[in-house]
């Protein structure tokens, strides 16, 4: 899941209106933005596996800090403190801690089964637990899904706001071309067999994204 992750930030705007954009987007991505900095320091590991799913070709080895469910509640319980300790708005805080933990959810419907509960993979049987609905392997539903979310998610931010500066609207047209165009073009791109190199190139790409979600955001306010 790429753009169905902006799209439950763009979407959430409408409940937190005092919210940058990029905070919002900062949430529903938080799993994928400290995913690359443990891959760096070798604390998870993934592979690129060309045809391991139809879709992404890559195979999630071990990601139990990032992407473990149990993990992903406590990034939300963080973000939403952090959130609620230095602007004191419970009910923003609750929504940011929910969209950390939507991008659990949503990765569930894609990724091949390979998202733990727990951040150990050790337990009583030795069996490790790990989930899935594989959606990456059913490219026609999971665009109708994405895509579907990602309208959504942009219909109700546009509607939520309007331009208070010049670059406004074109700005939003223009973050929201650039999302699509970027997940299109990945999934026709031939990945480098890189991990490191990948995770660099994907978390240079996520700062620009939540650059452009904070200009955007600024040149447009809540209605
Ligand atoms: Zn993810």
């Amino acid at each position: 899941m790429f753009i169905g992750h902006y799209a439950v930030g763009f979407a959430a705007k409408k409940w937190a209106p005092k919210t940058s954009l990029a905070v919002l987007f900062g949430a529903a991505i938080w799993l994928d933005i400290v995913w690359p900095i443990f891959v760096m320091l070798g604390l998870e590991r993934f592979l690129v596996a060309p045809g391991i799913t139809r879709m992404s070709p890559f195979d999630f080895i071990d990601y139990p800090l990032s992407h473990s469910l149990v993990m992903a509640v406590a990034w939300g319980i963080g973000f939403g403190l952090i959130y609620l300790l230095t602007e004191n708005d419970t009910k923003t805080a609750l929504i940011l801690g929910g969209l950390v933990v939507s991008h659990w959810f949503l990765d569930l419907i894609v990724h091949r089964p390979d998202l733990p509960i727990f951040p150990s993979e050790m337990n009583v049987t030795g069996v490790v637990h790990k989930y899935g609905f594989g959606l990456w392997n059913f490219p026609g539903w999971e665009l109708l899904i994405e895509f579907g979310l990602f309208a959504a998610g942009v219909w109700i931010y546009a509607k939520s706001t309007k331009e208070s500066k010049p670059w406004g609207n074109l700005g939003l047209a223009g973050l929201v071309f650039f999302l699509a165009a970027f997940f299109i073009a990945s999934l026709k791109m031939t990945v480098p067999n890189n991990t490191n190199g990948l995770v660099f190139f994907g978390q240079l790409l996520t700062i620009i994204f939540l650059f452009l979600g904070y200009w955007v955001d600024d040149n447009r306010k809540s209605v």
